[in-house]
């Protein structure tokens, strides 16, 4: 089907991560800190619930994954602030002239409780994307006990992002 011409694009992505919990880390979930007796590992800061939105974002770019774009085996990326990661493909997504339509993301956390920080995390997340707080969702689920997650020996998290390019007239 060919589209009309001044028909905006829209692209669905999605996005899932899981790192580690072990001691002698600082927890940071969404760009904020949590403070909790465990962290995240991961060669960068271990941030689950960016990497899964930096990944839904790319998916719907079709511009690939974040283990593609920023590698592990690349010491730039040691410890880096997944911050600074969102904001890189943010960068990329702009170039390319995809807008943000929305992000929802759920955190799959036995422990800690999460709620009280969502507010927070939305608008870290709406901060980085240059978008409105209210098209940031963030959700946070207990795995119910069961596996890596609900044992506490995991945080996971899922993300979908939709995009948005408008069409230029004549292309
Ligand atoms: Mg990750």
């Amino acid at each position: 089907m060919i589209p009309f011409e001044d028909e905006p694009d829209y692209r669905i992505g999605i996005g899932t991560d899981i790192h580690r919990l072990v001691e002698n880390r600082k927890l940071m979930l969404c760009g904020i800190y949590i403070p909790f007796p465990l962290g995240l590992l991961g060669h960068s800061d271990g941030d689950v619930g960016l990497h899964a939105v930096i990944d839904a974002l790319l998916g719907a770019a079709g511009m690939g994954d974040i283990g593609t774009l920023f590698p592990d085996t690349d010491d730039k990326w040691k410890n880096a602030d997944s911050k600074e990661l969102l904001l890189a493909v943010k960068e990329k997504l702009d170039e390319k002239r995809w807008q943000i339509v929305n992000v929802d993301l759920i955190i799959h956390a036995e422990m800690p409780k999460l709620g009280p920080s969502k507010g927070q995390m939305k608008r870290v997340i709406a901060g980085l994307l240059g978008i409105d707080f209210t098209a940031v969702n963030v959700k946070a689920k207990t795995n119910e006990g069961m596996g890596e997650v609900g044992e506490g020996q995991a945080i996971a998290a899922t993300a979908t992002a939709l995009l948005r390019k408008k069409k230029r007239r004549g292309l």
